[in-house]
Order: C-alpha cells, then structure tokens, then sequence
C-alpha cells in the first residue's frame, strides 16, 4: 500500500473552467493482487473533448477521464512484465491498479521522443488522417481549410493536406503559431482570427473556394467557411471548440449545404481503428522524414493538469498539451 494523487471534478464548471473546480487528492493505492498490475503514470494527454464531459458525464468526486502512457512497477499479471509502457484510459491518476483490460503493452519507437505516441503517432494523429482522408475523402490538389491549424489536431491535418498536393489555408489564434505554420509548416495562407474577422480574411486566401474544410472551432470559423465551399464540398466536422464551455457565435450559413451539395459529417477517433496500420505506417515515415512536423506544450508536474486544461481554452498550447509526471519519461520508475 502507498499513496498517490488523483486529478478530481469538484465543481461543475460555468463557461470557462476554473483551478477551483478540481482538487489534487491523495489516495491510498494498493498493491497489485493475483491477476492485476500497478502502474505509475509518466504522461498524461490533455485534450478538449475533457470540457464537455465536466458539464454532466465527469461524475464530481472521481478521477477526471483522461488517458495517456504508463509503466507497469508491480506484474501479478502474466500480460504485462513490470517495466513495460502501457497505454491507458484510466484517468488523472499518478497511480492506479488494474486487472489489463483497457491497457495496450506500447512499444516506442526508438528514433521517436515517447511524447508523440500521445500525439502525432496517437489518436490525435489518426483523427486528423481519417478525419481527412475517409471523412473529408480528400482529393489529391484540393483546396483545403484547416481551423486550429496551429494545434494537435489541425496541424497534423494541414500537413497530411500539404502532402496530397493541396493548397492548405490554415487559421490560428496567435502570431506565433502563424509564423510556425507559415514558415515552417509552409502553408499556402495563414489568418490569426484575433486580428482579422474570419470572413474577409477566409474569403480572401480561398480564391478558388473550399473543398475541404477540416472543422475544429464552429461558431464563426463555421460560418465563414459555410459560404466559401466548393459544389461537392466536405465538412469533416472533428470539434467545435468555441462552443465546448457554453455561448459561442451563432451559425447563419448552413443554407449553403444546399445548393452546393455539401456533406458535414462528425466523426470520433475510435471510427478509424480499421486504418491504424496504414496510419502508423504512414505517420512513421511522415515524422522520420521530417515532412509532418509537430510541436508540443508539456507541463511537468502532475497536479498542472488543470492549467493545461484550462490552458486550451486560452489557446496556452502549442501544438499537443501533455503532462509529464516524471523528469527522466518514466525510466527510473
Ligand atoms: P489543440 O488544437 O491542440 O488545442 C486547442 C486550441 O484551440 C487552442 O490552442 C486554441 O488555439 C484553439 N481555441 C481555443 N478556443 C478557441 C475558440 N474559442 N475559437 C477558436 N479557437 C480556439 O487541441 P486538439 O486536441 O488538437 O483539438 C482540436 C479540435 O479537435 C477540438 O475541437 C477537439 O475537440 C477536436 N478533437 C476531436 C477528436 C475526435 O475524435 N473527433 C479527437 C481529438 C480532438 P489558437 O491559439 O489557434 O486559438
């Protein structure tokens, strides 16, 4: 027996969350009986679709959701041997014990940093590759929108964009995460929403209309993109972040889906499991070759995990949000 903490919903968030609508509290954590495992968490992944769970599924007094990469420190469980990496949905825990179901033995590449099997390599990759590809039934050369382009998600669909022969418009909150995206990722026209409206800035960098555009944000984004869509167009919907903590602009163009013949369909990460090995085998190569590249905000410290969930809303991230629990990746553990 020994303790460790647990991220809590203390407070049902209004808008915006807050730090004291979560509590760090200390647990007791047993040791790992016939048939299960330990495991000590080195990374957790901090991510948007946590908000609208807070609202009612996050039950209050519980471990938020989360998932992320563990070690396994104690084995009564032929599966696993202790010192492996796991991948785990089990939640905001520095700790936990579990009988192996929901736990995936990962074996890292070893010419990757462990941090992007939470990201690029993860299930942020792979929504942004079947969001795009099976979703979005991307055309090589299409002309393409990617709200977010700055972020987890939204770059890694930008570059996918880039790599089919697309002109890739990307739109991102800060002149930072512009200049990355333009200079570095080399997209064809970058707007930051904070210094233009949407609408006048997304009808001047999309001279030839959208056929794709890979929705992250809703709200304006949504209706600036509603009227600038090719005849055929697709609307990959993967979030609508401006809407997750309440409010948000309202949406006037949906009659353009009319006319113009354009699909919009939502989708979640797990619809894609059947492309994962086309998926890793692509996203390795992508990363290895440097022609995805990626950033990452990592806040050290498990009891950040509410600033870097909070952070997201405030646009704090650069590229993935993650929470490293351990200074040497779990090695010592
Ligand atoms: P992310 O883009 O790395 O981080 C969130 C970013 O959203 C912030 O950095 C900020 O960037 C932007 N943002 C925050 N509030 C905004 C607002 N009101 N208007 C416009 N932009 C705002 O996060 P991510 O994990 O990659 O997620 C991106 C989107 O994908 C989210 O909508 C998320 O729900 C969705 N998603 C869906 C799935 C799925 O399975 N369907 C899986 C993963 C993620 P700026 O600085 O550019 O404003």
């Amino acid at each position: 027996m020994s303790t460790s903490r647990q991220i809590h919903l203390v407070r049902r968030p209004k808008g915006t969350p807050e730090p004291a609508d979560f509590a760090v509290v200390e647990v007791e954590t047993p040791d790992a009986g016939e048939g299960e495992v330990q495991v000590a968490g080195v990374l957790m992944s901090v991510d948007p679709y946590m908000r609208p769970r807070l609202d009612a599924d996050q039950a209050l007094g519980e471990p938020l959701l989360g998932g992320g990469i563990g070690r396994i420190v104690q084995s009564r469980n032929p599966k696993f041997v202790e010192g492996d990496l796991v991948r785990h949905g089990a939640g905001f825990r520095e700790r936990f014990v579990s009988d192996g179901r929901g736990l995936a033995v990962l074996r890292p590449d070893p010419d990757l940093p462990l941090t992007v099997h939470l990201h690029a390599l993860g299930g942020t990759g792979l929504t942004a590759y079947g969001g795009l590809l099976q979703v979005g039934a991307l055309a090589d050369g299409e002309q393409v929108f990617v709200s977010t382009a700055g972020g987890a998600v939204g770059s890694t669909a930008a570059q996918i964009a880039k790599l089919k022969g697309c002109y890739v418009v990307g739109s991102t909150g800060s002149d930072e995460k512009a200049r990355w995206l333009r200079d570095d990722v080399r997209l064809d026209a970058v707007i930051n929403y904070k210094q233009e409206p949407i609408g006048e800035a997304l009808a001047r960098a999309t001279p030839k209309g959208i056929d794709v555009y890979f929705e992250n944000v809703g709200g304006a984004h949504l209706d600036a993109a509603l009227p600038r869509m090719n005849v055929r167009g697709r609307i990959p919907v993967c979030g609508m972040i401006s809407v997750y903590n309440g409010g948000g602009e309202p949406v006037r163009g949906l009659f353009n889906l009319i006319y113009r013949r354009v699909r919009m369909e939502g989708f979640v990460a797990s619809d894609f499991t059947h492309l994962n090995a086309a998926f890793q085998s692509d996203m390795t190569g992508w990363l290895k070759s440097g022609q995805v590249k990626y950033q990452e905000t990592v806040l050290d410290g498990f009891e950040r995990a509410p600033e870097g969930l909070i952070g997201l809303f405030e646009g704090r991230n650069t590229g993935k949000m993650l929470i490293r629990l351990t200074d040497d990746g779990g090695d010592a553990l």
